[in-house]
């Protein structure tokens, strides 16, 4: 429910005082989530994801510390923008400020703001479960369906977000599934059938993103002195994208 237009400025005065670590913001999204966003990129991830472009967003204790007021003040100066569009909290991975996200989530229902998640699910749904069902929508990394190649892929299990997404079907919440197509790793057939074969049944997925891998954050490894696994692999061909598309297509899944 929105509170009238006149009681918003009191309201954001009022919000209850708690702080984000925040990486960055952008206030003219078009590419997280539906229509033109504002993107509040959270610090801190626990995942090592080999393509990551984002490597400075790793450290929970880095970035700046800002109030909820001030990031609710932000949107407010944009917000005609934001009438098609919404907020899109990502990462790093948003939901390891769970206590933030709850609170910024109400908040902006409240405001009457579409939100969006952009998460990896790996937090545990005692955690997250709380700012999911707060959400309109999750943008939903699934990284690998292979366990081990997950594990290699990003140091951890998928168990989690898989029940994430279970969690999402059963409250139908609309879900637009990430996967980011890195040759020689995620971009083989026989992984993007798998990954069609299951999505098929999830009627909560709306939409199948497929990313290709870029080379773009590969300075920043070098910045932080941080070895870049990847420094040599190719990026997907258009031909390699079209391809992944249209076996994901096949199984009744927009992309
Ligand atoms: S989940 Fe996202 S931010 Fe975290 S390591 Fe992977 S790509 Fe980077």
């Amino acid at each position: 429910m929105c509170i009238k237009k006149i009681n918003k400025i009191e309201f954001i005065n009022n919000v209850k005082k708690i702080k984000a670590r925040v990486h960055s913001i952008e206030t003219f999204g078009a590419v997280d989530g539906p229509g033109i966003r504002f993107v509040l990129f959270l610090q801190g991830c626990h995942l090592r994801c080999l393509y990551c472009h984002n490597p400075d967003s790793w450290d929970l204790n880095s970035g700046n510390e800002v109030s909820l007021k001030n990031i609710l003040k932000n949107i407010m100066a944009y917000k005609k923008f934001y009438k098609k569009g919404g907020v899109t909290i990502s990462g790093g991975e948003p939901l390891l400020q769970h206590e933030f996200l709850f609170e910024f989530l109400d908040a902006l229902n409240m405001l009457g703001f579409h939100s969006a998640i952009d998460t990896n699910g790996f937090i545990d749904l005692k955690y997250s479960q709380k700012c999911i069902d707060r959400a309109n929508m999750l943008l939903l990394d699934i990284k690998e369906l292979e366990e081990e190649d997950c594990i290699e892929l990003t140091g951890y299990s998928n168990k989690n977000t898989l029940k994430t997404l279970q969690y999402c079907q059963s409250i139908n919440k609309e879900v637009w599934i990430r996967y980011v197509c890195v040759p020689n790793y995620t971009l083989k057939n026989e992984k993007l059938h798998k990954l069609g074969n299951l999505l098929k049944d999830y009627s909560c997925v709306k939409k199948v993103d497929l990313i290709p891998f870029h080379q773009l954050g590969s300075y920043k490894y070098k910045d932080l002195n941080i070895a870049y696994k990847l420094e040599s692999s190719p990026t997907p061909s258009t031909e390699q994208m079209q391809n992944a598309k249209e076996i994901i297509n096949g199984y009744g899944l927009q992309t």
